[in-house]
């Protein structure tokens, strides 16, 4: 990277912009000159486009055809930190820079001067004659000393219309300023006090303080059970890094487990931080952009791209739920967060705290190497204590045809609805039945566009593909043999559930929590606030509720069906559904009365299942490591899958075939290649796909090799590649 920090005005700059193009592009300097990292507008063609200076030109042309620079933004220009890290997600990533610049200004109008609003203050001249609606707007801004308001708050604090303030500008008695809209956020205090901590928790904050102030890179795994108080320990964290003046970031799993935590944030540190995920709009996106970037944010809690905003000085970055599968993304760039935060951490001198009650191997893995600061919290937060799992063997139960809530079960809710207890029954399945049957001919209803069934969804009153999205009605007559009134339903999802647990316990209060339920963020976070403070007997859920939402009320969770993830082809099989079972269990017994789960399996005796009930999460680990270790998987070998795909299959299988011919670049590094073959989700959206898998031995330089390995394809026509580092997911 350049070291010249400074570009005289006419001075030939390169310019990374977001366009795919695979270099950057040459300009003049502006008038005034630009900063190395200036964020500016270039033309190109005949647009104006956005970029960033990313060092001096690279020349090699006649100079009197460069263009020039047409103006360099308001904002902060982008770090040296924040170019280094962009450079280096892209090279694990395999990602062109241009997108990377693209997923580092994902807020609208950046370009814009800042906009601005009319504020109202108190001014120096005197109205004409004084009326009781006059008296009062002057009394409003005398009470709150300096203090400045918008039209709207004023008129309605002072309890008259907008026009009684106007009449007073006009007389000079109040004062009308222009004032930027994006205004920095509230401060907050890490000096206001905290809980009493329990012991387990001084001891844990006691080491993350230490850890902060060193001011250096560190990771930590907070390990602990749902409810030990993870979430007040890393706070104390939050708030050394604040204390040192520095920045921070605490990343969730799931938008609707912001309420909650902005609610702590608030009664820890008296204000509320920053906001950045899906359900922002537009403009609060554009207001943390830039304030994080001029360090007028010093808290801000996202989704995974929050990890790239521009932070000032980022002192600290939380992965809640570190082990959950939404932190990967798995279009446009294919990234960690979780990784990407350690990455980041590294080269801005940050810590990172992993916190989970049931980590990933590789993070665990981490831990054992002493990589990573393993904290452990053992036990629950006051009198709650850890659920008590049994598995409820189906073998054994008797069960009538159609129906998944097993007698067993069905007493144990009984039981809690007499109570007055909640109780959650869990179902990872949307919708209402995963197959649509033709009774006549067997065909099951599939989608037209990809290789997946059609999932019926009586809400929408439709046939819906959970690849592609796509819907239809539900037809009457089978779409292969033609005969009417043979489709049946074959198998539970949660609508149908919801269905059985409405016949089962008429006197129930049911409540169904799916996230294709809601319309909106903000519909599915009023409704979990509600089953909070008690307003449902019965919870259907999918996966949603499996992360960290508090249900004070409930103690009875019921899994339909424990074996559902067992059998993937998923090398993470084992780790997934011991993750998410133990997870689910966890919702139980939060508050003071005891928690049970019970598992509905057909295999009581299959280790995993085993492993769950046990509660030997060490144990799991060990034997799940000495698993992966043995075949050379993640963590203990490195991965990549490649997904070719393309209108026609011939074409695609043709470039697979290739590519497997040619595989020097991996053989030179150790690596393997499995494939081609159709991937397991062989169609989608009318596209044909199929999979190569590298595997390498750890510590191979994979990247370098695949880059080399796909530089010489020529992609012809409608051909797509698609490179997954470290995939999480093999569909
Ligand atoms: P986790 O993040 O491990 O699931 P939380 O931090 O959410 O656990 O804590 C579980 C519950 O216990 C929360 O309601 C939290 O406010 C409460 N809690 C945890 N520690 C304390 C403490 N030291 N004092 C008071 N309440 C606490
Ligand atoms: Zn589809």
């Amino acid at each position: 990277m350049s070291t010249q920090e400074y570009f005289d005005q006419g001075e030939l700059v390169a310019v990374l912009t977001a366009q795919p193009l695979d270099r950057t592009l040459d300009y003049k300097a502006p008038e005034g000159g630009c900063f190395l990292g200036a964020f500016v507008e270039v033309p190109l063609g005949p647009r104006k486009v956005l970029g960033v200076v990313w060092g001096p030109g690279q020349g090699g042309f006649d100079l009197s055809k460069a263009r020039s620079v047409i103006r360099v933004l308001e904002v902060a220009p982008m770090r040296e930190e924040m170019r280094v890290f962009l450079g280096r997600v892209a090279d694990y990533t395999l990602t062109p820079m241009p997108s990377m610049l693209r997923l580092a200004t994902r807020a609208p109008g950046l370009g814009d001067p800042p906009s601005m609003r009319k504020i109202y203050r108190l001014g120096q001249g005197e109205p004409d004659r004084m009326t009781d609606a006059r008296t009062r707007v002057l009394e409003v801004l005398r009470d709150y000393g300096g203090l400045a308001f918008t039209l709207k708050e004023l008129a309605e604090q002072a309890g008259v219309t907008s026009s009684v303030v106007k009449g007073l500008v006009k007389q000079g008695a109040v004062r009308e300023e222009d004032s930027p809209r994006d205004l920095p956020y509230p401060h907050l205090d890490p000096d206001l006090p905290g809980k009493t901590l329990t012991e387990d928790q001084t001891a844990a904050v006691a080491k993350l303080q230490t850890g902060q102030r060193t001011g250096d890179y560190g990771t930590t795994l907070l390990k602990g059970v749902t409810g030990s108080g993870k979430t007040e320990v890393y706070l104390e964290a939050v708030a050394e890094a604040l204390r040192m003046g520095r920045q921070a970031l605490v990343l969730l799993p799931e938008i609707a487990l912001t309420a909650e935590f902005l609610t702590r944030v608030e009664a820890r540190f008296g204000a509320r931080p920053a906001e950045w995920h899906s359900g922002a709009t537009m403009t609060e996106r554009r207001r943390v952009w830039r304030m994080v970037g001029q360090g007028d944010a010093q808290l801000v809690v996202g989704a995974r791209s929050a990890l790239f905003l521009p932070f000032r000085d980022l002192g600290l970055v939380v992965v809640d739920e570190e082990h959950d599968t939404s932190y990967k993304q798995e279009d446009g760039v294919h990234y960690s967060a979780r990784d990407m935060a350690v990455l980041r951490s590294a080269i801005c001198g940050a810590r990172v705290i992993l916190a989970s009650a049931t980590p990933s191997l590789e993070s665990w893995a981490n831990a054992e190497a002493g990589k990573y600061e393993r904290l452990d919290l053992t036990s629950r937060f006051g009198a709650a204590v850890l659920p008590e799992m049994q598995p409820i063997d189906m073998r054994a139960e008797q069960m009538q045809p159609g129906t998944w809530i097993s007698p067993s079960l069905r007493q144990a809710v009984r039981q809690r609805i007499e109570r007055g207890e909640q109780s959650l029954l869990f179902i990872n399945r949307r919708g209402y039945a995963p197959v649509t049957l033709c009774r006549a001919c067997g065909e099951q209803i599939a989608c037209d566009h990809c290789d997946a069934r059609m999932v019926e969804h009586r809400f929408l009153k439709r046939l819906m593909c959970h690849q592609c999205g796509e819907t239809k009605p539900m037809p009457d007559a089978c779409p292969s043999c033609g005969v009417e009134g043979k489709l049946a339903p074959v198998g539970p999802g949660i609508e149908r559930l919801a269905e059985e647990a409405e016949a089962t316990f008429p006197e129930a209060k049911i409540a169904m929590l799916s996230s294709d339920l809601f319309g909106s963020a903000r519909a599915l976070k009023a409704k979990i606030e509600e089953i909070a403070e008690g307003d449902a007997d019965l919870i259907i859920g999918t996966q949603l509720v499996a992360k960290g939402h508090n249900f004070p009320k409930l103690t009875l969770v019921g899994v339909i069906d424990a074996d559902l993830s067992l059998h993937g082809a998923d090398l993470r099989a084992a780790e997934r559904t011991f993750q998410l079972m133990r997870q689910v269990a966890g919702r139980a017994g939060r508050a003071d009365k005891p928690g049970q789960a019970l598992l509905q399996t057909f295999q009581p005796e299959h280790p995993v299942i085993r492993a769950i009930l046990s509660g030997d999460e060490e144990g799991f680990w060990k034997a799940e490591a000495a698993g992966r270790q043995a075949a050379g998987v993640p963590p203990y070998g490195r991965m990549a899958g490649i997904v070719l795909s393309g209108p026609e299959v011939g074409p695609v299988f043709d470039i697979g075939n290739t590519m497997a011919r040619n595989d020097a670049p991996l053989r030179e590094i150790g690596a393997q290649v499995f494939g081609p073959a159709p991937a397991p989700i062989a169609r989608i959206r009318g596209r044909h796909r199929v999979r190569l898998l590298v595997k390498a031995p750890k510590g191979a330089p994979i990247q370098d090799a695949i880059a080399r390995w796909i530089a010489p394809l020529r992609l012809k026509g409608d051909i797509r590649l698609t490179v997954d580092i470290d995939p999480q997911s093999f569909y």
